[in-house]
C-alpha cells in the first residue's frame, strides 16, 4: 500500500516539474515541429515494410515527418512493436518474446544535441555495442522531494561518454550527449530512447529498454511515463 503511495507521489511530483512542454533535444528545434509517431504492429501503413533495416526505418519516419512537417518524430511508450524482430537477443525461443518499448524514442538527425531533463547526476554509462542494443548509454539519478529516480539516454554518439564519471553534476537544459550514426548506435536510424526508471535493479549503464507482455505489469510500475515529465502532447 505504501510503495503505491509512494508511486503516485512521484508521478504527481515529475508532473509539476514544468507547466510547459520540455524539449529533451536542441532547444533551437521548436517544440510544435515534435510529432507523433506510430511504430506499433498495428500501424497498417508499416504492412510489408522491414523497419528492422535502419534506412528502410529512416525513410519511413522522414515520409512521416514530411507530411505532419515535423522535425523530430516522437512516441513509443508501452508500444508492441514488430521492430526487434531480427535480433536474437529480443526473440530467443528460450524466452518469451521481448518486444513492448519501455521508453519514448526521438527520431531526428544524427549528431542532434540531447538535454537533460531535470537536474541530475551521472549514475553510470557504457557502450552497449551489441547489434539491436542501445549502445552508448548514460543512466542519470535524480532526487525529487523523497523520490530517487533514473533517466536513461540510449543510442548516442561515442563521444557522448568522454569526459562522464560517476556523479558527475548535470543542470536541467544541460547538454549529456548527441545522437549517434546507425554503425554506432547499434543499427538503429539515429534516435534517442529515453526512459524513466525508479528502480534500476542493480544495473549499471544498461536497463531492458522492451519487456515480454507477461513482465508489462512489473515494468510499467517501474518505468513511468516519460511524457508525464516532457509534456509532449
Ligand atoms: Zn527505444
Amino acid at each position: 500500500m505504501i510503495y503505491f503511495w509512494m508511486m503516485n507521489r512521484l508521478l504527481n511530483d515529475l508532473h509539476s516539474i514544468s507547466k510547459n512542454a520540455i524539449p529533451i533535444l536542441d532547444t533551437i528545434i521548436p517544440i510544435h515541429t515534435y510529432v507523433p509517431l506510430d511504430l506499433s504492429k498495428d500501424n497498417g501503413e508499416l504492412i510489408g515494410i522491414n523497419i528492422t533495416d535502419f534506412s528502410i526505418c529512416q525513410n519511413y519516419i522522414d515520409t512521416v515527418l514530411k507530411r505532419k512537417q515535423g522535425i523530430v518524430a516522437y512516441g513509443g511508450y508501452l508500444e508492441e512493436r514488430n521492430l526487434y524482430n531480427d535480433t536474437e537477443s529480443f526473440t530467443a525461443t528460450s524466452s518469451p518474446i521481448r518486444n513492448i518499448h519501455l521508453g519514448i524514442d526521438f527520431w531526428c538527425a544524427a549528431g542532434t544535441i540531447v538535454n537533460v531533463p531535470l537536474n541530475g547526476t551521472v549514475h553510470s554509462f557504457d557502450y552497449n555495442n551489441v547489434v539491436g542494443d542501445y549502445g552508448p548509454t548514460i543512466i542519470l539519478k535524480h532526487v525529487l522531494g523523497t523520490h530517487t529516480f533514473y533517466t536513461l539516454y540510449g543510442h548516442l554518439s561515442l563521444d557522448s561518454l568522454d569526459g562522464l564519471f560517476v556523479g558527475k553534476e548535470f543542470k536541467a537544459g544541460e547538454i549529456v550527449g548527441r545522437l549517434g550514426t546507425p554503425d554506432i548506435n547499434v543499427n538503429y536510424a539515429p534516435h534517442l530512447h529515453f526512459q524513466m526508471i525508479r528502480n534500476l535493479e542493480g544495473n549499471q549503464g544498461d536497463y531492458p529498454g522492451v519487456c515480454a507482455k507477461a513482465q508489462l505489469p512489473f515494468y510499467r510500475k517501474n518505468c513511468p511515463d516519460p511524457n508525464l515529465l516532457l509534456k509532449l502532447d
